[in-house]
């Protein structure tokens, strides 16, 4: 996993299959930087900390998680950032929150549909000690769209239709017509399945023909065009 740098401003970590961590971004402002994404835990918070510092830049201020997915967001409890998250995302977290984990506490995020079944075996090999597992709910909490000026450049945190879940946001850049979309144009996991929403994709579809971006950094790949990101989207309408 490299940080990979898109321009002066945003920078990310790669994904990795194996162990299923998602694309960490950095937005950097002249005033304050942001993280997209917490990632799967210490480790992984770790590394992307250790490769700022290696490209001297600064540890971000905020962090904002995409949706409340285990790999996006157990990072949380070692961040020092002030955590952002949708009112649904906020709402799962807290209901992580409140496991104790065990191999009880795991079934039962699993019975709930908190954690699914898809993600179990890339949890425990995160996690050998379940106990070891801490979740945080976001320190702020929006509805709908909040924007952070970060100095030169903007972050606009917006809820989303997405056929991932209800709780998906994206982060825009204007001034870099960059998107990041965490999971949010991904069919949903239920269980060990993916199953798509035509619906959902028809309104993401919308919003994003009229959004004014370029390219588009997704979870877990690599970054795509806003053609590649609509053909995709096309695709998948029945
Ligand atoms: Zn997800």
């Amino acid at each position: 996993m490299d940080l990979k740098k898109f321009s002066d401003r945003i920078y990310y970590l790669e994904s990795e299959e194996k162990s299923d961590s998602p694309v960490l971004g950095y937005v950097r402002g002249e005033v304050f930087s942001l993280m997209v994404d917490a990632g799967t835990g210490k480790a992984h918070v770790e590394r992307f900390m250790s490769a700022l510092e290696d490209n001297g830049l600064t540890e971000p201020v905020f962090s904002v998680v995409t949706h409340h997915h285990w790999d996006h967001s157990f990072g949380m409890a070692s961040l020092e950032a002030i955590t952002i998250g949708c009112k649904d995302c906020a709402k799962k977290l807290k209901a992580l929150e409140e496991i104790e984990w065990s191999e009880e506490g795991l079934a039962y995020a699993i019975g709930a549909g908190l954690v699914p079944a898809f993600c179990e075996k890339h949890i425990r090999m995160a996690y050998p000690n379940l106990a070891d597992i801490e979740v945080f709910a976001p320190d702020m909490v929006f509805e709908g769209e909040m924007v952070v000026d970060l100095g030169g450049c903007t972050a606009v945190i917006r809820q989303i239709p997405s056929p991932h879940g209800r709780d998906c946001i994206v982060v825009y850049v204007p001034e870099e017509k960059l998107l990041f979309t965490g999971d949010g144009l991904s069919a949903g996991l239920v269980g060990n399945d993916w199953i798509d929403d035509s619906e959902e994709v028809v309104k993401l579809q919308k919003l994003l023909r009229n959004l004014d971006f370029e390219t588009c950094i997704t979870g877990h790949g690599e970054p795509m065009t806003k053609f590649e990101v609509l053909a995709d989207l096309a695709e998948r309408i029945n």
